[in-house]
């Protein structure tokens, strides 16, 4: 059956509802699955059933009448009875009920039992044989198709359907993992006869929805590493000792997570197959440093590097961190400050912001390594060159978002994975404190106080540059500025930064900034990713329950970035239960990773990555945060793998999950 024209019931109207569900065929229908089950399996004599339980009774119609009550509303009463008693059931508003029953004849009803004025009752029965006697599945109504609609048609048309549906999984894997094949569990996810077998058909079908994305993963890997590297780096004797030297030169010795990172990135560096890394690190775990290093290996073998920083800030400041640490040609790439790429000498550093490499095609030819900072959109960057080339540089990105584990085995899969797993030595964890709005002014006073005695600095963060209207609680960084300046701070130098301030003004602050000449910047989320200033030992986030979790984490890694003991202000105004318990969670623990976890955990995906605002991949039935499935998935790509490595993968990836992935 190859078109929703052929199912009954479907006309032109039903199938545009259905095309805006994303069902196309028929086969898409039986991938609409039931958001929940009720258990109407329980067929009951009526003196047996109990109050608050669901059940399905059968009986005899021996009354029916519509009541119609002020207003100009009516409810439908009827009495069914069996051989042990009578039960009462009630509908509201549905006149047209009393033109399906016939008194005197025997019906099925089911429904949650509820004790009223006594009398055993069903308060809005269902009835018909695909709503009584089993388990129910119930369809998210979004469209204007009924979850009942759905009911009738599913099963109805679902022998017809199977037929076209081929499992792709080998058999042996499903032997070896007890895993019911693909049609028995689409037959079961939407008529169950148990909940054991229900059970088992949601696994196999979750399953289904992360081998996708492993799947497309894998395969994106492959593409990847078939190419050869744009550049074969050597590491001869001499480029092994100016390495090590320029190690030895370093005002610090590398943390040992540093270190273990460098060595997966030098090793793929000398490989023949483009690496594609992704560099995992706490905010101010030194991923600038593993950087630095793996672009001196690049111009020690005279190949170009290729920075990519997410704004012109960052930049601007990884300009003067590269320069500071690195006595080569380095360039800043941005849509105001332009490079002639022909007069490159082989061995420079770029450094650019991410809007600008697309206007280059021509870097391409020139880059042998690319490295894309705090990338927020993974694979973006590597795929212009992908499609460019056939031979790509070799790509590490890096990241402060901690990837719950569950994440990088699915969507990330065809990224290699290092962990900077430790802090810089000195470092002490940062002290955060959630303040309630009476406590404003003390926190201010005591900020005044501590940069007064100490000469540190502080941010202080708000949502949003101006006052939106539908946010008009939260209060813009102007005018936050404008108030702190004139009233709260006035003894202090104290600026403003946001992004629709000029460039050249920007630079002019953070360079005042980074002499100490500005005591307190009040910022907007502008600062949230990569900027470094060791002496800012104090933020406040106003308004702290408007941002995810992840966020508020980069956010508070703009500070601790020194051996000074730092704090962190969380203001909220909000007396939600909800949020005021995830902003403890953050007061509790500087782990991003396991505030990631948590994120996913409470608030899915969407929320857990709002700083990855893109290349979400939307499961209907597996969780991110299941990592048993996600690893059974893992484990299931390796075994076929090394079975049968001509299997197809393509044949696993499944349309529905395909949309969004971070891979395609
Ligand atoms: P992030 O990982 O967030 O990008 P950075 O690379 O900006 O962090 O590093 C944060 C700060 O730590 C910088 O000032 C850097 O110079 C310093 N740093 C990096 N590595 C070390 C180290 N091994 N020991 C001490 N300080 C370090
Ligand atoms: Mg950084």
């Amino acid at each position: 059956m190859d078109n929703l024209a052929n199912i009954p019931k479907c006309g032109p109207k039903t199938i545009a509802k259905l095309n805006r569900l994303g069902i196309e065929k028929p086969i898409d229908l039986l991938y609409h699955f039931p958001h929940r089950y009720i258990d109407f399996s329980h067929c009951t004599a009526i003196s047996d059933v109990k109050d608050n339980t669901a059940a399905t009774i059968t009986g005899q119609l021996i009354n029916f009448q519509n009541v119609f009550t002020r207003r100009g509303k009516s409810l439908q009463k009827a009495i069914v009875e069996d051989d042990t008693g009578q039960i009462t059931l009630i509908w509201f508003n549905q006149r047209y009920l009393s033109s399906n029953f016939k008194v005197g004849e025997t019906y099925s009803f089911a429904g949650t039992i509820s004790i009223f004025q006594n009398k055993k009752t069903i308060i809005a029965p269902v009835s018909g044989q695909h709503n009584t006697g089993k388990i129910i599945p119930i369809y998210p109504e979004t469209t204007g198709l009924t979850s009942s609609w759905f009911r009738q048609i599913i099963p109805n048309n679902i022998e017809n359907i199977l037929p076209d549906i081929a499992d792709s999984l080998p058999s042996s894997i499903l032997k070896n993992h007890q895993l019911l094949p693909l049609k028995l569990a689409l037959k079961q996810i939407h008529e169950p006869t148990d909940f054991s077998l229900l059970k088992q058909a949601t696994l196999r079908l979750g399953l289904n929805e992360i081998l996708s994305l492993q799947s497309a993963a894998y395969i994106n890997k492959l593409d990847w590493t078939s190419k050869t590297a744009h550049q074969i780096f050597k590491a001869t004797p001499k480029i092994n000792k100016q390495m090590e030297g320029f190690i030895a030169s370093l005002p610090f010795t590398l943390t040992p997570a540093q270190f273990s990172a460098w060595k997966d990135i030098n090793a793929d560096l000398l490989s023949t197959r483009p690496s594609n890394r992704l560099l995992q690190g706490d905010v101010g775990s030194g991923k600038t440093m593993v950087a630095i290093l793996s672009c001196l290996l690049a111009h020690l073998n005279k190949s170009t590097s290729l920075v990519v920083a997410p704004t012109e800030i960052l930049a601007q400041q990884h300009l003067a961190t590269f320069k500071k640490y690195l006595k080569i040609p380095i360039y800043l790439l941005t849509s105001k400050s332009k490079i002639d790429l022909k007069k490159l000498t082989p061995g420079s550093i770029i450094i650019s912001t991410h809007a600008a490499i697309y206007q280059k095609s021509s870097l391409s030819h020139q880059v042998g390594l690319l490295i894309v900072d705090e990338q927020h959109k993974f694979g973006v960057a590597q795929r212009t060159f992908l499609v460019n080339s056939l031979h790509p540089p070799h790509c590490l990105t890096m990241t402060a978002t901690p990837i719950p584990r569950t994440v990088s085995l699915t969507i990330m899969g065809n990224l290699d994975l290092s962990i900077i797993d430790q802090p810089p030595i000195n470092r002490k964890p940062i002290k955060t404190f959630l303040v309630p709005s009476q406590k404003y002014s003390d926190c201010y006073k005591w900020l005044e106080n501590h940069i007064l005695t100490t000469h540190e600095q502080a941010f202080i963060v708000c949502p949003f540059i101006e006052i939106s209207e539908s946010m008009s609680s939260v209060k813009s960084a102007v005018q936050l500025y404008e108030e702190l300046k004139l009233k709260v701070f006035p003894h202090l130098k104290i600026a403003l930064l946001h992004g629709k301030i000029t460039q050249n003004a920007r630079v002019d602050t953070l360079n005042d900034f980074s002499q100490n000449k500005i005591n307190i910047l009040v910022t907007t989320p502008i600062i949230e990713v990569g900027i470094d200033f060791p002496n800012a030992t104090c933020i406040i986030i106003q308004s702290a329950d408007r941002f995810g979790l992840a966020q508020l984490h980069q956010l508070r890694g703009r500070v601790g970035r020194s051996d000074l003991q730092s704090y962190c202000y969380l203001f909220s105004e909000s007396d939600n239960e909800k949020s005021h318990h995830r902003l403890k969670m953050l007061q509790t623990t500087n782990d991003g990773q396991k505030i990631s976890e948590y994120d996913l955990k409470t608030r899915g995906p969407g929320e857990a990555f709002s700083v990855i605002q893109h290349g979400f991949p939307s499961l209907k039935i597996a969780d991110f945060s299941d990592y048993t499935l996600i690893n059974l998935g893992q484990k299931i790509i390796t075994e076929i793998q090394s079975t049968d490595p001509k299997f197809n993968f393509e044949s696993l990836i499944h349309r529905s999950t395909l949309i969004h992935t971070a891979t395609n």
